[in-house]
């Protein structure tokens, strides 16, 4: 994987800057190591279907079960 490029997602969002496909993202989810008291949330990274570029959004989910 390409290091993730750091995007900001204060307009829409949706042509990779690389290679400029306009689909949309793929998501991958980026689990964090759990320390001994807290079970960690998963990173979201946006990962373009075309060419494979990531990019880090800063955007944290919790993956517990309901
Ligand atoms: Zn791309």
């Amino acid at each position: 994987m390409d290091k993730p490029m750091l995007h900001h997602l204060n307009v829409t969002f949706e042509t990779c800057v690389k290679c400029e496909y306009a689909g949309g993202f793929h998501i991958v989810l980026v689990q964090m190591p759990p320390t001994k008291e807290v079970r960690q949330p998963a990173g979201v990274v946006l990962k373009c279907p075309n060419c494979g570029q990531t990019y880090e959004v800063g955007w944290v989910i919790d993956l517990r079960l309901r």
